[in-house]
């Protein structure tokens, strides 16, 4: 049983020697439990903030020297568990490892699922962020302009197409060239801006001549920085990540931005929302499961994965992601289906 461990914790940017591989006998379900075989392993900027001691509100830090966490879609291979049988697809959090054993509690049964690693993103946790965020607290309107970060992203990818199935005009900012080719060729957005390009604010100006009613919030730093003079009264702000500093070792230097921040919430009657997507499970994931598996069976939200072939390479893969190597959602493919 191969798993990836915590190494040590990182200072500032994840190295690989943060991460450890190691091999450990496959282990033997006893009763009540199931032994799962991992297909697929979710990379998600999450768990940087649990590599840190003090891990994050929604969950424990990982400790060091433990495999560390993620979803994971899994084979049922061996099951002493009333509820599951040999062979069963499904839903689990069995972290960056080959095997796991599992009491059941937090597994959810995914039945025949032509393309299981879609539970992980466009039918799973980052498509519900892009749902709920989006829809519940940005409210989008037609007609109404939308700013999304991260635009090709596993979350960002889903914001933009959903803000375009309501109606509104969408830009995205995204990490070079070709991610805003594909965020317009591709997932429809109207106009896309290379964040690392001079002059964002300038040009995020130009594309939004009526100013931006929806900010969805998933970087921070510059991005945010070029959002907040344009927005307009009664702009809503759902804010989901601020991936531009979870590797911030210390508050930033420079200018403090604080008082320019609340000024413009306050004068502007923004409504910003902090939300994590772990509370929304029990009153809206079955709405989004329904409506999102409608829109993808009708073509009118695609699918974009980045799937890395090995364990051995999601440590590899989780620094890229952190520096924006990554389109569409990604995904290890741990074996085959
Ligand atoms: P993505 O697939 O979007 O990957 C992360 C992307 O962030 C990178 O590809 C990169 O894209 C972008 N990015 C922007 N600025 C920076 C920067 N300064 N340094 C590095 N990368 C940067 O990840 P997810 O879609 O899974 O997550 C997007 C955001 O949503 C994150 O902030 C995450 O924490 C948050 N999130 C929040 C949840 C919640 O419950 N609140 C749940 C799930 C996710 P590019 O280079 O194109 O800009």
């Amino acid at each position: 049983n191969r798993r990836v461990l915590l190494a040590a914790r990182p200072h500032g940017k994840p190295v690989p020697q943060d991460f450890r591989l190691d091999e450990t006998p496959v282990p033997e379900p006893q009763d009540g439990q199931v032994l799962l075989r991992t297909l697929y392993l979710s990379l998600d900027p999450y768990m940087r903030n649990l590599m840190n001691a003090a891990g994050a509100s929604y969950a424990p830090a990982v400790a060091v020297g433990a495999p560390m966490v993620g979803g994971t879609v899994n084979r049922v291979v061996a099951s002493r568990h009333p509820d599951f049988r040999a062979g069963d697809l499904v839903l689990g959090n069995a972290g960056w490892q080959d095997y796991a054993l599992s009491d059941g509690s937090g597994l959810t049964p995914l039945g025949d699922m032509p393309r299981p690693s879609l539970a992980l993103g466009a039918l799973g946790m980052t498509a519900f962020t892009a749902y709920v965020g989006l829809l519940d607290i940005g409210q989008p309107q037609p007609g109404e302009t939308v700013v999304v970060g991260a635009a090709t992203g596993a979350v960002g990818a889903v914001v933009g197409q959903l803000a375009r199935l309501k109606g509104a005009r969408v830009i995205g900012i995204a990490g070079g060239a070709d991610k805003c080719r594909l965020a317009v060729e591709e997932l429809g957005y109207d106009s896309c801006l290379d964040r690392h390009a001079p002059q964002l604010a300038a040009h995020l100006a130009a594309v939004c001549p009526n100013g931006i009613d929806v900010y969805f919030e998933s970087v921070g730093d510059e991005v945010l920085d070029a959002v907040l003079p344009l927005l307009n009264n009664h702009a809503r702000v759902p804010v989901c990540g601020i991936i531009a500093h979870y590797n911030d070792g210390a508050p930033p230097a420079g200018p403090d931005h604080r008082p320019a921040l609340l000024s413009t919430v306050l004068q502007k009657r923004i409504r910003m929302q902090g939300f994590v997507i772990l509370d929304h499970y029990a009153t809206r994931f079955a709405d989004f499961r329904r409506e999102m598996g409608e829109w993808i069976a009708a073509g009118r939200v695609k699918t974009r994965e980045d799937v890395v072939d090995g364990l051995e390479q999601a440590p590899d893969a989780f620094i890229g992601l952190l520096e924006g190597r990554n389109a569409g959602k990604l995904v290890v493919r741990v074996a085959g289906d």
